[in-house]
């Protein structure tokens, strides 16, 4: 868990307390399941009092591992996410349910950084994006060994055709 002591910047408006860190993936409550994380994730933002609200800005970056969906190849990328969370007092009028509260002086800012790393990670990854991936045929990766199987299946009617102009 990561939490940010604000007591400082409440006491006045636009006070800010700068971020910059490096933390463990557990500390993030990522797992390697999850998402595969090679060493640390940098954090650096800020938070500031701006008013009703503690509003939470910050660029969350780690290096992870990939496998492109296409040629099934092992790499690794740097995922990166913008983090913007407003901080509700708790208790305080109006605040919807899923709003993130604080309360006395402590920010836990665990929860959108972790969300925000693991929505970066796009759905559908390749290794770059004109990768040519697996032969259906012969198996081989076509980015490395181009192969000339013929992977385009001939529609029966017109082979018939073909077939019948001979
Ligand atoms: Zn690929
Ligand atoms: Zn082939």
């Amino acid at each position: 868990m990561i939490k940010v002591n604000v007591a400082e910047i409440r006491k006045h408006l636009t006070g800010t307390k700068l971020l910059r860190f490096e933390a463990e993936p557990a500390e993030l409550d990522i797992t390697e399941t999850e998402l595969p994380i090679i060493g640390k994730v940098r954090i650096e933002g800020d938070i500031t009092n701006v008013g009703d609200v503690l509003l939470l800005k910050a660029l969350v970056s780690a290096r992870v591992n990939r496998l492109c969906s296409r040629c099934l190849k092992e790499f690794s990328a740097d995922s990166v996410a913008e983090v913007l969370e407003k901080y509700y007092p708790s208790g305080s009028p109006g605040v919807e349910t899923d709003a993130y509260v604080y309360e006395s002086d402590v920010v836990d800012i665990t929860e959108p950084l972790r969300e925000g790393l693991l929505l970066a990670e796009p759905l559908r990854v390749l290794c770059k994006e004109d990768c040519l991936g697996i032969c259906p045929v012969c198996g081989a990766d076509r980015n490395v060994h181009p192969c000339s199987c013929n992977t385009v299946t001939v529609d029966p009617r017109l082979a018939a055709l073909k077939q019948f102009i001979k």
